[in-house]
């Protein structure tokens, strides 16, 4: 949208916290009010609680003019970063406080990411082919929530977004879609992208970032040092700098995303958040990402054998991929993550620290149903052979390549016989 570019133009010149936010309150200003309502999708990540935090500040000093109605729709993928999902439930109540409608989105059981991996058998995503994981338990919840919300009100909406890209966003003069760009959090930039063009909100939603400008040690500042000051509006947002490492929180530039995320290369955002000895007793969670890893492996894994592919005439371009997680697999994964988090809980209690919610005793039900009824994804069976299995090789073009050990084997009983 052309809402942006007026802030590109003050060039690529280092900006100041204060500038920042003037840059802020003039991008609020000329478009916040030709909408009567506002949505704020807020993800409890560093950038999108710095949006909301300073937002709801403008508003209740006057610096903005209130919209008609505002409406948070926090997105809680059950996956968050315990301090993190800590500081949102304060923030939460905060808001609450003040009079403000908060939404609390969360995928459906079936599709929340524990379940859809350990009760259906998807793979844990990578970033190679699958990368189901932002659009099923961050972008369609958001959209559904928002139509919902969109059917209740006349009028447009505005949707305001954490996306960040700090002196990029002035560089570029466009909006990345990735997932860690300049320790931006994952999803903000598709709520941007995708969600305008969904279907149901086509027309009716047009979407702010009104922090694309911030430089990180800018939201850090705010976070940290500003927000909670009663001036500022008195918010539990230093947990949330704490958790991205403090006064370091520019030189690490942690990504905000998921527990063991399976798609970043290092766990820094928990690697940082151990190094509290506050919250050093979340060090079980270290284990997650290998075990993501780990079923990722063939002999956790079913394959398509190619053959029938190729006998009902049909063409794929990889016919023996590999494909869903084994019941016993998911099982055992089941297991070690309900393990950690005995772990962890053990441990909070002792010290008298937060509990972990990864997985529910409702999910843990779910998962267990689902695997007992032998759930497969959609396009598998279950009897197809597991992906260590031998098979002869079966090429896209529908050429067969027999296994050299059948060879091996009938020359073997010649000779014998
Ligand atoms: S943080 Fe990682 S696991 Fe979570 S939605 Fe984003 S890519 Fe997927």
């Amino acid at each position: 949208m052309t809402a942006q570019i007026d802030i590109f133009a003050a060039g690529a010149q280092r900006l100041q916290m204060t500038e920042s936010i003037e840059l802020t309150i003039q991008s609020l200003q000329a478009y916040g009010s030709d909408h009567d309502h506002w949505g704020i999708a807020w993800s409890g990540g560093k950038d999108s609680s710095a949006t909301l935090t300073l937002i709801i500040w403008l508003i209740d000093t006057g610096r903005i003019k209130a919209p008609k109605t505002l409406t948070v729709f926090y997105a809680d993928t059950r996956q968050e970063l315990l301090p993190l999902a800590n500081a949102a439930s304060q923030i939460m109540d905060e808001l609450q406080e003040r009079g403000i409608h908060v939404e609390v989105v969360t995928a459906p059981m079936d599709k929340r990411f524990m379940v859809y991996i350990l009760g259906r058998g998807v793979p844990p995503p990578n970033n190679n082919t699958l990368r189901w994981c932002t659009r099923q338990i961050k972008i369609d919840p958001m959209e559904a929530a928002l139509e919902a919300r969109l059917a209740e009100l006349d009028g447009n909406v505005l949707m305001i977004t954490g996306v960040r890209q700090g002196e990029s966003a002035i560089r570029d003069k466009r909006i990345e879609m990735s997932c860690g760009k300049d320790g931006a959090e994952c999803g903000q930039g598709w709520y941007q992208k995708v969600l305008p063009e969904a279907k149901g909100l086509k027309g009716r939603l047009s979407t702010l970032a009104p922090l694309l400008h911030w430089r990180v040690c800018h939201v850090w500042e705010w976070l940290k040092h500003w927000a909670p000051q009663a001036e500022f509006g008195d918010w539990s947002t230093a947990m949330i700098a704490d958790a991205y490492g403090g006064d370091e929180a520019e030189e690490i530039n942690a990504r905000t995303g998921c527990t063991g995320c399976p798609l970043a290369s290092e766990d820094m955002a928990l690697d940082t958040i151990l190094r509290v000895p506050y919250w050093a007793y979340l060090a079980p969670l270290k284990r997650i990402k290998p075990l993501w890893r780990e079923l990722r492996e063939p002999q956790h894994r079913l394959r398509k054998a190619g053959i029938e592919l190729l006998k009902s005439g049909k063409v794929a371009a990889n016919p023996q991929r590999m494909g869903p997680i084994l019941l016993e697999s998911r099982l055992m994964a089941l297991e070690r993550l309900l393990a950690i988090q005995a772990e962890i809980n053990e441990a909070a209690q002792c010290l008298g620290r937060p509990m972990v919610d990864m997985i529910n005793s409702e999910e843990e039900a779910r998962i267990r149903e689902l695997i007992a009824a032998e759930t497969w994804p959609n396009g598998w069976d279950g009897d197809e052979p597991v992906a260590t299995v031998p098979l002869d090789k079966v090429f896209a073009d529908g050429t067969v390549q027999p296994l050299l050990f059948h060879e091996v084997l009938l020359e073997g009983d010649g000779a014998c016989g």
